[in-house]
Parts: C-alpha cells; structure tokens; sequence
C-alpha cells in the first residue's frame, strides 16, 4: 500500500451535480433551479451521515461561482480556479463552518459580521454550516438576524443530520432538501465502479455484504471497502467480508433457525457453539436471526409479500426458508421475533452474551413447539365438560348454565352483552327459565336487552332476578381466566415473560 494512499471517500467525492450517487430528486430541483436563475438566500439539507449533505453544499458552493459561465451555472467546469479552490476547501470566499466547534455566539457573530463585505474572487461569499443543530440558541438568534435581511451576494448553506433540532425560524428560511438513503442496487453500482478503477477484485457477494452494511450512506460503505481492501489486499470476498463484518454466513443462519424450528434443543446449543466458536458476533448472528424471522415472514405463503429484488438470500437460501415456512404458523413467526426484540437490549447489558444467547435459543425453541395461544384455549373450552352451542341450524339455544349463557352469546355474536355478562354478573342459580344474578355493573339496560334475546332466542319465557347482594360468587369471566392458568401449556407460556398477566382470554 503506498504511503499516499487516499481514503476512497475522499477520492471519489462527488464533483458535480450529475455524479451524486442516489439523489436524483435533490438534482433535479437544484439544476433546474439553478438554470432558471431562482437561487435561495438559504438552504438546509439533511439526512442521515454519508448521504453527500457536504459534497452537495460543495457542488454548489462552485456551480454559484464557476469561472466557466458569466453566472451560475448547474454543470461547474472543475477546472478554473474558483472550483478548484473550493473542492481543496481553500477558496476565501467559501467558509466551511463546523457548528460543532463555533456553537458559540461570539464565534457566529465574528463571522457573520464579515458578511457583509462583497466576495473577494467570486460572485457570492458562500456560508457552508455543517452540524448546524448544534449551535447554542444564542448563535441560532446571531444567525436569524442575517437570515432576515441577508446581503445580496450571501449565500447559506446548512447541513445537519438532525433537522428536528434546528429552530423553526430559522427552517422557515431555508429552501430544505433531504438526502435519503442510498439505495442497496445503487451503492454496489458505485461500489463495483469503484473497485474497477482501483483495480481491485469484488466480488458481487462480497460487494452486496458491504452496501447492505453500509445502510444507506456512500461514505460508511466506502470506508467498509477500504478496510476490506487493506484487510485483503486487494481480493474481496465473501468471506473476507464476513469475517471483517463479523457475521456468519446467510446460510449458517437459515441452517440455524431451522434447527431452532425443528426443536432440538441439544441440536441448536451445539451449532451455537461452533458459529460462536468461529468468530461471530453474537448480537450480530441476533440480527441476522431477526432479517430472516421478518424475511420468512415477507415470505410466508399466507402473505407472499417477499419480493425477490430485495431478498438477501441466495436461490437455494430461499427455497429452504420456502420449506420451513410450509411448518411454521405466522403466530409462530411473529411470537419469535417479539422474544428477539426483546433480547438486544438483554444481549447489549450481559456481562457475558453467549451465556445469554443460549438461554435465548431455550426460549425460542420453546415458542417454536407451542401451539398458537388460540389453538390452547380452543383445547381448553372443548375439554370442558359443556356440550357446545351450536348456531345457525339449531334455533333452540338451551342454556342450563352460566357458561352455557356465555357460550350462546358469543355465538350469536352479541359481543357487548356477552362482555358485560363476563365481567359483571356473578350467577348464583339458573332453573326453570329462571336466572338470579348479581350484578356488579352499573349498565341499566342489561336486564332489558338479555330478557328480549333469551325469549327471542330460547322459545321461552325468561325471569331474571337481580339479586341485592353479592353471594361472591365468580363470574364466567373469572372461572375461564383460572381454567387457562391452570393449563400446564399456558403456564409454560407464561413463565417466558416477565411480569406477564392474563388480562382476559379471548373467545375466537
Ligand atoms: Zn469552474
């Protein structure tokens, strides 16, 4: 490696609005702008590090004071003396400013003040404020008052990586412009681009691991691929590329996640063990889990909304993900990822994370063998010693007990009165087409609406006492709520979460 040796970010810095990665929306407004001779006294862009919020303030700064046309122009020759001065930043009348180092009033005002003197070589003194949300509230005042009456050869120039920061009027100022992520297909573009004229071997695997790394900034993927050539000497791999990004394979995760679905647990501690053994890290590996729980979910053949162009897995990768999934519930899916939520915070904390990742892979392989939570209190309904309510073609609801009540309500459908009655009344005898009740609740109307559905619904002719006094007794509500504590199953499900409570059980 020579000693003059470049970072790549610098080295391939944009240098015209044309060559810009990603941000075509920006371009086109801006040039456009620019041809039609509407330049704002004041612009702010923003978005996220390494989306070119400088490259582009720089492209600017040139397109306004280019040697090459008697007045702005959108395509900045590069080559006259102005140009080349600001891409050095070195040109007098283009002040780059980190707001980071000049939060201070004095500062600001020290250099606005020089504002009002005409630029020296160009057409317009050019402010260039990077970070600008971190200037103190004094400096954003110092600042507001030039923004107001700006001279006419002013020019400003914001960046900042977080626009909530910065204070409405000054937003209401500026022309704003937001940079957004670069997408994964134009990054390798340029990436592989790049590569070529380094004369250096990427290889697409190697170069797709680097863009998708990089999410969505030029400059973090460029350094990725310098500390992957310096690491390579010049041969970029896919494994290379993993080692350095510490990540184990794509097909060592869908290896893994489907020994966690099959449930053996020995099975998955063991592979555990040898992804941990070969270098990976493990909140890392936690992350590739997590893309491939939401991509298998993408997938799904109940939802099918995988599609093909963004799916980071192989041909083969996917037929395999396609295989698994024909076992797994989306319940299933979607109870994995909360139990991997909910781990990277634990996995950040732990003292010592593969002791953690191992309790997690319990945990996961645990959920992976229940049934849905739906199916268990299905099994303890019809386990229960009531005949069923059947609807539609048996007109005659029988009802005998308090369950039986609920059952026939839920059935028809009158989810109201079978919630109040769940809730609120405790049965303290049902005979003869007789109910007496007490009744928790304050809904007046309740007695009124079950009267009219239990005749209209049973044949018969219904009493109900409403009784003054509670015999404490429970309510259908409460007896269901105990029935599924009890259920060894739901107990299990519940010793996965901490705190966790059942606040009602559902009746689907
Ligand atoms: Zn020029």
């Amino acid at each position: 490696m020579d000693t003059n040796y470049t970072v790549l970010a610098r080295k391939y810095r944009s240098q015209d609005f044309e060559s810009l990665i990603g941000q075509d929306v920006l371009v086109k407004t801006l040039t456009t702008a620019i041809k039609t001779g509407r330049i704002a006294h004041a612009y702010i862009f923003t978005g996220i590090r390494g989306t070119g919020k400088t490259s582009t303030a720089r492209i600017l700064a040139k397109a306004l004071n280019c040697l090459s046309s008697d007045g702005p122009t959108a395509t900045p020759c590069g080559k006259c003396e102005n140009c080349r001065a600001i891409a050095a930043g070195q040109h007098i009348d283009v002040m780059e400013i980190d707001a980071a180092s000049h939060t201070g009033v004095d500062n600001m005002r020290e250099i606005l003040d020089a504002a009002q003197y005409r630029p020296t070589n160009g057409r317009y003194k050019v402010y260039i404020i990077d970070e600008v949300h971190m200037l103190s509230s004094s400096a954003f005042n110092a600042l507001l008052k030039t923004l107001e009456e700006p001279p006419a050869h002013v020019i400003f120039i914001l960046a900042t990586t977080e626009i909530r920061k910065v204070p409405v009027t000054i937003l209401s100022r500026c022309q704003r412009f937001d940079l957004v992520r670069v997408p994964v297909e134009t990054l390798k573009k340029h990436f592989a681009w790049i590569a070529e004229q380094e004369q250096v071997e990427l290889s697409d695997e190697a170069n797709d691991l680097l863009a998708r790394a990089a999410d969505g900034s030029v400059r973090d993927g460029l350094s990725l691929l310098d500390q992957a050539i310096a690491q390579t000497g010049g041969h970029v791999d896919e494994t290379a590329v993993m080692d350095m990004l510490k990540r184990a394979d794509r097909g060592v995760v869908v290896d893994f996640m489907q020994t966690i679905l099959s449930g053996n647990v020995a099975n998955a501690i063991a592979k555990a063990d040898d992804i941990y053994t070969n270098g990976a890290d493990l909140t890392m590996l936690l992350s590739d889990m997590m893309e491939w729980t939401h991509w298998a979910t993408r997938m799904h053949p109940v939802l099918r909304i995988g599609d093909s162009e963004h799916i980071p897995y192989t041909a083969d990768q996917r037929e395999r993900i396609n295989n698994i999934n024909k076992h797994v519930s989306l319940n299933t899916l979607s109870r994995l990822w909360q139990v991997m939520v909910a781990a990277v915070p634990e996995m950040q904390a732990a003292t010592n994370q593969k002791q953690c990742f191992d309790m997690l892979i319990v945990r996961l392989m645990h959920i992976a063998d229940m049934p849905p939570i739906s199916e268990m209190i299905k099994q303890e309904k019809t386990s229960a010693p009531v005949a069923p309510v059947q609807k539609a073609e048996q007109k005659k609801v029988e009802i005998k007990t308090a369950t039986d009540l609920a059952n026939a309500l839920s059935n028809a459908r009158e989810m109201l009165m079978y919630s109040y009655f769940t809730k609120n009344i405790e049965v303290s005898e049902i005979a003869n087409n007789k109910i007496a009740y007490f009744d928790r609740g304050d809904d007046g109307d309740f007695q009124k609406k079950l009267i009219v559905w239990l005749n209209t619904n049973t044949g018969a002719n219904w009493t109900l006492e409403k009784l003054e006094q509670s015999g404490q007794q429970q309510t259908v509500g409460e007896q269901e709520k105990i029935a599924v504590e009890s259920d060894p199953m739901v107990a299990d499900a519940m010793s996965l979460f901490e705190n966790a409570e059942i606040v009602g059980v559902s009746k689907q």
